[in-house]
C-alpha cells in the first residue's frame, strides 16, 4: 500500500511528498490506518523503524480537526502530548515531528531537563499545539503551574518500558491523571460511545468522535507498562513489528 491509498488527508500527503518519504515503512503501514480511526494503540516496535511518523501522522490528522487556537483557549495548553524517556529521544522526536507539523502551521515545544525554564515558559505562552516532554520535567512544570493540560486530547507514550526502567512510573501516573478523560466543556459526552464495543471491523466508525486518544509504544511489555496500558488505554489495538 502506498501513501495515496491510505486515508491520510491530502494536506498531510503533500507534506509527506515534500519531505520525500517515498513509501510507508512496515510499522507505518500497520499503525497509520488504525491510528486514523482514532483507536488507542499499543505498538511493540524499536526505534529506527519509522515509529515517530507512524504516530505523528494520525496525531496531526486528529488535531487538525480541532478548532484552532484563539486568544481565549491558547492558555489551556496543548492539543497533543508526546512523552519520551530521555532528553535525547525527545529532541529526536521533536525534529521528526517538526518536519510534518511546521508546514501545517502547528508549533512544537519540548519540555526537557537541562534547558532554561524561562525559555520553555515563553514558548508555551505563545501557544504550542504539540508538547514533547520527559515525564520528570513535565511533572515539575505542571506543579509550578507553568503548563496546564486541560485541552490535551492526543497522548503518545514512546519507549514506555524505558520510561518505567528510569523510574518515571509515578510521574506518568501523575501526568496522565491530569488529562481530560471525557468530553471537554461544551462538547457532548463520549461516555456512551466508550461503553460500546469497538472491537471488530467497524470499530473505526464508532471511534470517529472520540475526545481522547492514547497511544503507547514499547520494545517490551513489563508488568508496569501493562498496568499503564490497562489503566489509560481503551480497547487498544496491538501492533507488533
Ligand atoms: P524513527 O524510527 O521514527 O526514529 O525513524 C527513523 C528514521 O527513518 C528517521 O530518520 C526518519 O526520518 C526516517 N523515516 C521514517 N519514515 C520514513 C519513510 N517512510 N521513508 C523514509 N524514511 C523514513
Amino acid at each position: 500500500r502506498s501513501w495515496a491509498e491510505s486515508d491520510i488527508p491530502q494536506i498531510i500527503l503533500d507534506v509527506i511528498a515534500k519531505i520525500g518519504y517515498k513509501e510507508p515503512s512496515p510499522i507505518q503501514r500497520q499503525a497509520i490506518p488504525i491510528g486514523l480511526q482514532n483507536r488507542d494503540i499499543i505498538g511493540i516496535a524499536e526505534t529506527g523503524s519509522g515509529k515517530t511518523a507512524a504516530f505523528v501522522i494520525p496525531m496531526l490528522t486528529f488535531i487538525s480537526k480541532l478548532p484552532p487556537f484563539t486568544d481565549d483557549n491558547r492558555h489551556l495548553g496543548p492539543h497533543a502530548l508526546i512523552l519520551a524517556p530521555t532528553r535525547e529521544l525527545a529532541q529526536q522526536i521533536e525534529a521528526e515531528t517538526r518536519k510534518f507539523a511546521g508546514p501545517l502551521g502547528f508549533r512544537c515545544v519540548s519540555i526537557v531537563g537541562g534547558r532554561a525554564m524561562e525559555e520553555q515558559q515563553f514558548n508555551l505562552r505563545e501557544g504550542a499545539e504539540i508538547i514533547i516532554a520527559t515525564p520528570g520535567r513535565l511533572k515539575d512544570v505542571i506543579e509550578r503551574h507553568v503548563i496546564v493540560l486541560s485541552q490535551c486530547r492526543y497522548i503518545v507514550m514512546d519507549e514506555a518500558d524505558r520510561m518505567v526502567h528510569l523510574g518515571f512510573e509515578a510521574d506518568l501516573l501523575f501526568i496522565l491523571d491530569k488529562l481530560p478523560s471525557g468530553a471537554l466543556e461544551g462538547e457532548e459526552s463520549n461516555v456512551q460511545e466508550n461503553a460500546m464495543d469497538v472491537d471488530g471491523e467497524d470499530g473505526g466508525a464508532k471511534n470517529k468522535g472520540r475526545s481522547r486518544v492514547t497511544t503507547l509504544f514499547s520494545a517490551t511489555m513489563p508488568p508496569a507498562v501493562e498496568r499503564l496500558a490497562r489503566k489509560y488505554l481503551k480497547r487498544p489495538a496491538t501492533i507488533t513489528i
